[in-house]
């Protein structure tokens, strides 16, 4: 089979591949000399409107809405975009071998592509019930989230299964975002997880107790402290009845299961220094292996700002860190230095009329202003994270893009503070100042 030679290769076609791309073009990449290859079949999007926008039953985004770079307030980058500017999308193209050492990939049907430099950008997969062997987790009607194909499969069983009941496995913001929208769509819908309160890598317990409380005057049933260990099944596979630890059982037309996952790395596993599940680089993201890139959710990097090693698995960092590669490849090439990677934390979700924002780091003591009765309309209410006197991290709900460039700033600078009771009485008064 013919054999396809590029100057840089992205494998990988998610948001970090995007973002890349629009770099690549803004430093001049020259007609034909980048690739993207990607197992999907549609030109890089912002995969968070998969478990947002993309599931409403009404006013739904659908592609080319939210191809990237809109994401980020950015140009819409359309297939034909890529055509003009001579970067060759090669879609459906699943890469099952790579040789980092003969700088060469191998597709599923045979094809090879060669490449001087690549960028891993393979992002994440996410974990099945099956991979633990949970009794019944193979029928039908059991659906995971991670691709635009997997959301599709989700809307065709929301609309047979109309009014149904929903089970959603899981606790973090897949699973508080999925409950959302199958309420939305008007089914019964339960929530699973068993951990004493959702989103605990977070969330602190007040700050749940808001998003639980919203979650159930909205309807949604909470069920927390156990797990799904089977499922049964109908006559013709698809799943009725989710079996829990606790010995309860609940009926289900449709489960959505958002248990985590991990980064894919397997294609390159003994060919690069891995560290924490992750890719290792620098703060230029080079790997081990010369002329080796890797971004977004499957780097691994030298997070400056707290100096340590970090795996970060949000759409700011998949962004900024392509961004960063490219420059770094440019720079390389023309002899220029440029700054280390020096990236701010972010993070956020949105459900219901809900839109939280975090910056920085949570650790440390919290204390937490503002309303956060979850009856009130549009309440605002945040937190700090404080850390040797010093203010590290801060949430906030509902936010103005003024607050929330004042909660990021106070997480960049990491001002001191005079006492905890002082901040809590400050609240948002406090980050405005800084
Ligand atoms: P991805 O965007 O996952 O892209 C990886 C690409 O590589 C995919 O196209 C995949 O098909 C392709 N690929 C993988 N292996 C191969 C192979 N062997 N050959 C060819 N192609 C391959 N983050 C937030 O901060 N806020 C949010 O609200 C939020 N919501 C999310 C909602 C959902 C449903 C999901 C799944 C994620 C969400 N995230 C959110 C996380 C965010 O989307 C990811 O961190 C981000 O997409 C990572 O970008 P990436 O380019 O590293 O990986």
């Amino acid at each position: 089979m013919a054999e396809k030679s590029f100057k840089y290769v992205i494998v990988g076609g998610g948001v970090a591949a995007g973002y890349a791309a629009r770099e690549f073009a803004k430093q001049g990449v020259k007609p034909r000399e980048l690739a993207i290859i990607s197992k999907e079949a549609v030109a890089p999007y912002e995969r968070p409107a998969l478990s947002k926008a993309y599931l409403f039953p009404e006013g739904f985004a659908r592609l080319p809405g939210f191809h990237v770079c809109v994401g980020s307030g950015g140009e819409r980058l359309l297939p034909e975009w890529y055509k003009e500017n001579g970067i060759e999308l090669i879609l459906s193209t699943e890469i099952v071998k790579a040789d980092l050492s003969a700088k060469t990939l191998i597709s599923a049907v045979g094809e090879s592509f060669k490449y001087q430099t690549l960028i891993i950008a393979t992002g994440s997969t996410v974990f099945k019930l099956t991979d633990f062997g949970v009794q019944g987790a193979d029928a039908r009607n059991i659906f995971y989230l991670r691709e635009i194909d997997d959301a599709d499969k989700l809307n065709e069983a929301i609309k047979a299964k109309k009014n149904g009941k929903c089970v959603v496995v899981g606790g973090g913001y897949i699973g508080l975002e999925l409950s959302a929208v199958m309420k939305i769509n008007n089914f019964d819908v339960t929530m699973v997880f068993p951990e004493p309160w959702c989103m605990p890598r977070l969330f602190t317990a007040d700050i749940a107790s808001f998003y639980e409380g919203y979650y159930s005057n909205k309807g949604v049933n909470i069920i927390k402290g156990t797990v799904a260990v089977g499922f049964t099944a109908d006559a013709s596979g698809e799943v009725k009845e989710v079996k829990l630890k606790d010995g309860r059982t609940l009926e289900a037309d449709i489960v959505v299961v958002g248990v985590g996952g991990r980064p894919l790395t397997t294609l390159f596993k003994g060919q690069v220094e891995e560290d924490k599940g992750g890719i290792k680089t620098d703060g230029f993201f080079r790997t081990s292996v010369p002329d080796v890139y890797a971004v977004g959710d499957v780097a691994t990097f030298p997070l400056k700002l707290y100096n340590e090693i970090r795996r970060v698995e949000h759409v700011d960092h998949a962004r900024k860190s392509a961004e960063q590669a490219v420059k770094a490849i440019k720079a390389a090439e023309e002899g220029r230095l440029i700054e280390e990677y020096d990236y701010l934390p972010y993070f956020y979700s949105r459900s219901f009329d809900l839109s939280w924002q975090f910056y920085g780091d949570n650790v440390g003591e919290t204390i937490i202003f503002g309303d956060k009765d979850p009856a009130v309309p549009k309440a605002k209410f945040g937190s700090y994270w404080i850390k040797d006197g010093t203010v590290v991290g801060a949430f906030l709900e509902n936010g103005t893009p003024e607050e929330n460039k004042a909660i990021a700033k106070v997480a960049r600078v990491q001002p001191p503070i005079a006492s905890l009771e002082q901040l809590k009485a400050d609240g948002l008064g406090f980050a405005s100042k800084i």
